[in-house]
C-alpha cells in the first residue's frame, strides 16, 4: 500500500513537473505555418494546436500564431 501511494506521488510530480516545462522542444523539422519557412527540430519556438507541435522561425511569428491559430491552420 505504501509503495503504490509512493509512485502515486511520484506520477503526480513528474505530471506537474511535464505539464509546466517552459522550454518544449520540437520533435522533429516542421514548417511554419506562419510565414512558410523551414523550422529545424530542437526549437524551442513551439505552439501545440490540435494535439500538433508547430515550430516558427521567430518569436514574432509564433506571437501571430498564438493570436489567431484558425486563420494559419486551415491552408
Ligand atoms: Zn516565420
Amino acid at each position: 500500500m505504501k509503495k503504490y501511494f509512493a509512485s502515486l506521488l511520484f506520477g503526480m510530480i513528474v505530471f506537474k513537473v511535464i505539464s509546466q516545462e517552459p522550454t518544449a522542444k520540437l520533435e522533429k523539422d516542421g514548417k511554419d505555418p506562419v510565414c512558410g519557412m523551414k523550422v529545424k527540430k530542437g526549437t524551442s519556438l513551439v505552439s501545440v494546436n490540435k494535439e500538433k507541435q508547430q515550430g516558427f522561425c521567430s518569436k514574432s511569428c509564433k506571437e501571430k500564431f498564438d493570436k489567431d491559430p484558425e486563420k494559419y491552420i486551415k491552408k
